[in-house]
């Protein structure tokens, strides 16, 4: 199929069917690009659908790039609380007082002044450059890559590579709406092109599917080996509180409010309490009660009854309730 044919066939069917995406509905183009680079931030490692309340509401309390460069940890934690991956916060915050400083508020848009920017890897540059500023991009996203994929029947390890992906999306072409086709390309993937039972009868660009033809939809995955890591969990209770201190030592959960943990190799007398999944970490989390209170720099006393008012991680709320259960 042509490209300039695929594009067509692409946007009408876009233009007919995508959602109403709160990031999607704005009253200017500088509103339009912090929505952007917001969702964007936000969307990185997490889902559309869980995504939506969240940006709703820090869009509510932090409406523009300057609010956001001046709020508190505090309140910007407590917007980002649940989301996970909290360091994704830390680098929009510091993006916004980068682009307040040395960019006069404006968002960069060229691929060198964005990738300078904390948080801001090739792909999310990409998006911000397709979507908010409209420049012939295509945004390699989890779902534009399955489109790939399947449009082309990409099976070998040695095809389904980042840089073969990079260089294959060119069969998608460029048009001058180039913020609406990116965003096509992934409604596409999000909507008819799904991970399983893709709904090929509703694709605009069925007809030169490779996938389709063969009736094979299957995708190679990729190896992202699971680690299993093994910790001991200490407990400090005083009345009804815990003692959670910040997290200085571990790449996860960085900065976050955790209990005291260290990490153990597996013995045989390893008994686990619970596990907890933290991107492709299987943590086995030993408990240990401890009586004699240990000074910590950066600790906090949590009362179990006002959970709720704290910024914690999911982590840390799910060994609480363990706690409170057990
Ligand atoms: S025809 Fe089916 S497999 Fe091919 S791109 Fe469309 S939805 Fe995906």
């Amino acid at each position: 199929m042509k490209k300039d044919i695929l594009s067509k066939k692409i946007l009408y069917w876009y233009d007919n069917n995508k959602r109403n995406l709160p990031w999607r509905t704005h009253h200017s183009k500088k509103q339009k690009q912090y929505f952007i680079l917001v969702s964007e931030f936000m969307l990185q490692q997490t889902q559309v659908k869980t995504v939506i309340p969240y940006f709703k509401n820090f869009i509510r309390i932090i409406p523009n790039l300057k609010k956001l460069s001046k709020v508190s940890d505090k309140k910007l934690m407590k917007c980002w609380q649940g989301l996970g991956y909290y360091s994704r916060a830390r680098s929009l915050k510091k993006t916004s007082q980068i682009i307040i400083k040395k960019h006069k508020g404006d968002i960069p848009n060229n691929f060198d002044d964005l990738k300078a920017l904390p948080g801001v890897g090739n792909y999310t540059a990409s998006a911000i450059l397709a979507i908010a500023f409209n420049q012939p991009y295509i945004p390699l996203d989890g779902n534009i890559e399955r489109v790939l994929k399947r449009y082309l029947y990409l099976k070998k390890e040695s095809e389904i590579k980042k840089d073969k992906l990079d260089q294959k999306k060119s069969i998608f072409g460029t048009c001058k709406r180039s913020s609406d086709y990116a965003q096509a390309l992934m409604e596409i993937g999000a909507l008819i092109c799904k991970p399983t039972k893709p709904l090929c009868n509703q694709c605009p660009i069925q007809k030169k599917c490779m996938s389709f033809k063969k009736q094979d939809f299957e995708l190679t995955k990729k190896n992202k080996k699971n680690i299993n890591k093994y910790f001991i969990l200490k407990v400090y209770k005083r009345d009804k509180r815990y003692l959670v201190i910040k997290n200085t030592k571990f790449n996860f959960l960085k900065n976050l409010n955790i209990f005291p943990m260290e990490e153990v190799t597996k013995t045989k007398k390893f008994n686990e309490n619970l596990n907890f999944k933290i991107s492709n970490m299987n943590m086995s989390i030993k408990i240990k009660y401890l009586k004699n209170y240990k000074d910590f720099p950066f600790s906090n006393w949590i009362d179990q009854k006002k959970l709720d008012n704290y910024i914690l991680p999911t982590f840390t709320k799910k060994i609480v309730r363990y706690l409170q259960n057990n």
